[in-house]
């Protein structure tokens, strides 16, 4: 009887703990009043210079290969002819092979700047995938209600929306509160080394910004579960890259008289024994805060799952871990990519390597990566190596309640009334990487709606964007450039 008494009571307690916690969870920011910037923006002629820009086949095709340089400098005419208020207030530089840096004095050049990053070229059209065009991946069309081709998504959306922004708020006479840079690479897809040139041109000239923006975040609709609103990403850490290499050896010799067993065989064991025991999952930083902030606008059994993560966390990690896009927010992956062995069919090798490319979660480094493979494989006799020799820990993340965040934030909900705003972990790489020092807070985010079909249009067939979702591209960085002052920037 004091048993069940106990039980009761425990039980009692622990519903209203889980209660509690859940009613706790802050409720969705009211969106603020949408200040009326830029309400006469002619958005078919928007439309048509990005449709210009597609035009231009500023194509990155392989790493090394040296970028079609004639293409960039037309592409570099054309901002120049088509956002001359924006030029006559700003200085430009050609910095690298063809990369942009854009630099809008502000009235008090001593405040740390803000810093928005985006890259001109674009991925190729993949051969054979031309038919599936509605219209031609360079042909700049605007049709339908959209501006179709290869970047308009990823991303001279990005380039040609901020300076559109830029063009409409210089064309009012409109002057920085403190000094705006804007950096545009032109070989983001195969390596960023026009980022790395401008990143060691801001640090030669001490400038340290307040935030950096960056693609990679946008607003998602039906990727977060339970949650029928767009869903608002900006993302506050990337995680990090390292390849590493198994390589069993044995002796080799004729096929014909096998031992029992060989380098293939002995390198196949490592990695399924590696499949076999992911890392482990947990709730980083970015994607706790992710999560919680998402949780209002989710239903009643997520909510209450989140708000006690205490409890509940076990039973999060495992939902997550179902999807590959959420497994990879909660665990640093494990993706062999390569495999090298033999080169006859009766011929032993006598050797076997594989390479496994991991994405690292924030917390984890090359270090606990390779001491888990070791583990893991649980086999001295193969060797492990980092490929190339380098590899990259995830960045630091960003504060989720900087001015500039929430200024993010805030300029999201005012021109997105229904989004839910959140943080979250970029999985793949940016140009933003190679700025690491040069900023207080990093974050990547865009103004733009996309459900999944639109996530694969990014590098596949039929990437467009709708006009009007282009218009409320120019918007939102209107209204941001607009609001920077003073509260981002102490
Ligand atoms: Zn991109």
């Amino acid at each position: 009887m004091r048993l069940i008494k106990l039980l009761s009571l425990t039980l009692l307690t622990l519903i209203a703990v889980l209660a509690i916690n859940t009613l706790r969870l802050p409720a969705l920011p009211a969106a603020p009043g949408v200040a009326a910037v830029l309400a006469d923006i002619d958005e078919a002629a928007a439309a048509e210079r990005l449709g210009a820009a597609i035009r231009i086949p500023t194509i990155s095709r392989a790493t090394g290969e040296r970028s079609d340089v004639a293409a960039f400098a037309a592409l570099a005419t054309l901002l120049e002819t088509q956002y001359p208020n924006a030029h006559r207030v700003m200085t430009r530089e050609a910095i690298g092979d063809g990369s942009l840096l854009f630099t809008w004095t502000g009235k008090n050049p001593a405040a740390a700047p803000a810093l928005f990053l985006a890259h001109m070229d674009v991925v190729p059209v993949e051969p054979g995938t031309e038919a599936r065009w509605t219209h031609p991946a360079f042909g700049g069309v605007v049709a339908e209600g959209f501006i179709w081709g290869r970047g308009t998504l990823d991303d001279k959306l990005n380039v040609m929306g901020m300076l559109e922004a830029a063009e409409a708020l210089a064309a009012q006479g409109w002057q920085p509160p403190h000094t705006l840079i804007f950096a545009f690479g032109h070989d983001e897809e195969v390596g960023g080394h026009g980022a790395q040139a401008i990143a060691a041109t801001l640090k030669q000239r001490g400038i340290h910004a307040a935030f950096l923006l960056d693609e990679g975040g946008a607003l998602t609709v039906g990727l977060m579960p339970g949650v029928s609103r767009p869903v608002a990403t900006i993302m506050a850490a990337e995680k990090g890259y390292a390849s590493f290499r198994l390589t069993a050896s044995a002796i080799g010799g004729h096929s014909s008289q096998p031992p029992p067993d060989t380098a293939v065989t002995r390198l196949a064991r490592a990695l399924v024994r590696l499949q076999d025991r992911p890392l482990p999952a947990r709730l980083a930083a970015p994607v706790d805060v992710m999560l919680e902030r998402a949780a209002p606008a989710m239903g009643l059994v997520h909510r209450v799952a989140i708000a006690n993560r205490w409890l509940f966390e076990p039973l999060l990690l495992k939902l997550l871990a179902d999807a590959p896009a959420s497994n990879a927010m909660i665990r640093t992956t494990t993706a062999p990519t390569m495999l090298h062995a033999g080169i006859k069919d009766n011929v032993l090798p006598a050797e076997a390597s594989a390479v496994i490319n991991f994405r690292l979660l924030p917390g984890d480094s090359l270090a606990s990566v390779e001491a888990h493979i070791r583990k893991a494989i649980a086999d001295d006799g193969i060797a492990i190596t980092l490929e190339g020799g380098t590899g990259n820990a995830a960045t630091a993340v960003s504060d989720p309640d900087s001015a500039a965040f929430r200024h993010l934030a805030d300029t999201t909900r005012a021109v997105f009334p229904d989004a839910v705003v959140t943080t979250g972990l970029m999985l793949g790489a940016t140009d933003a990487r190679h700025y690491e020092g040069l900023y207080d807070n990093r974050y990547n985010f865009m103004p733009v709606i996309l459900n999944t079909e639109d996530l694969q249009r990014i590098h596949g067939a039929n990437e467009r964007i709708a006009v009007a979702d282009y218009a409320k591209f120019i918007r939102w960085y209107a209204l941001l450039l607009k609001g920077l002052e003073p509260a981002t920037h102490p």
